[in-house]
C-alpha cells in the first residue's frame, strides 16, 4: 500500500503513534495533528447538552479557511478524524442532522461543509434545515440574531419520534443559531437531542 501523504504539511504520514498505527486513512500526520489542541468543551444551551471539540482558537482558524473558504475537500476529517471511533461510541445509534449552512454558498464550494466534516462519523445523517433566504450570521448584528429563527425552515417535517438526535455544526459562537434549530425540532418530539460542533468560540 503506498504510503498516505499529510494534506497539510505534505511530508509522509509515519506511523510515530497508535492513532497513525491503527489508522491507515488519516489526513495529517501526528506533528501536525500535535497543533490542533482538542479541548472537549461540555456545555449546555436551554438544557440541551453540547460538546465541542475544539476551542475557536487562531489554528483551527486558519485549517476551517483552508477548508471551508479554499474548498479544500481533502481536509474534511482532519477536525474529527482521531476521535471517530470514540464518537461512534459515544453517539451511538443518533441520527446525525446538519445545521443548514448557506445554499449559494454550496453551490459556489461544491460541498456543504458541516455534512463533509460529520460524514466521517458514518452515522445516519439527516438534511432536513434549509434557509428561506440567503442569509449570512456574520452580516448581522447581535440584536439582530433572533432573525435566524425566522430564516431557518425545516424542509422535512417527519416525525423524529423516538429517536436521538445529535445536531452537528462547525463553530458555536453565541448559540442562537443553534437555539433556532432546536425550537424547530423539539416539536418533531425526538427522545433525546445533543449537540456537537467542531468548535466553540470562548465568550468574552
Ligand atoms: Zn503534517
Amino acid at each position: 500500500m503506498p504510503t498516505p501523504f499529510c494534506k497539510i504539511c505534505f511530508k509522509p504520514i509515519e506511523v510515530t503513534s497508535f492513532a497513525t498505527l491503527l489508522d491507515s486513512h488519516l489526513t495529517v500526520c501526528d506533528s501536525c495533528n500535535s497543533r490542533l489542541r482538542p479541548q472537549f468543551i461540555e456545555f449546555e444551551l436551554e438544557g440541551i447538552h453540547g460538546l465541542a471539540l475544539y476551542d475557536y482558537d487562531h489554528m483551527i482558524k486558519e485549517k476551517l479557511y483552508l477548508f471551508k473558504g479554499c474548498h479544500d475537500y481533502e481536509l474534511k476529517d482532519m477536525f474529527l478524524e482521531r476521535f471517530r471511533i470514540y464518537l461512534r461510541i459515544r453517539y451511538f445509534k443518533h441520527i446525525v442532522i446538519p445545521m443548514p449552512s448557506w445554499h449559494e454558498d454550496d453551490q459556489w464550494r461544491g460541498f456543504n461543509h458541516v455534512e463533509a466534516m460529520f460524514s466521517c462519523l458514518k452515522l445516519p445523517m439527516r438534511k432536513i434545515f434549509g434557509k428561506s433566504k440567503p442569509h449570512k450570521q456574520a452580516n448581522l448584528s447581535f440584536s439582530n440574531r433572533h432573525q435566524i429563527s425566522a430564516i431557518m425552515i425545516l424542509n422535512d417535517k417527519s416525525s423524529l419520534r423516538g429517536k436521538s438526535i445529535l445536531l452537528v455544526d462547525d463553530v458555536v459562537t453565541s448559540g442562537e443559531t443553534i437555539k433556532a434549530a432546536l425550537a424547530l425540532l423539539r416539536p418533531l418530539n425526538p427522545k433525546k437531542i445533543n449537540v456537537l460542533v467542531m468548535a466553540k468560540t470562548s465568550l468574552k
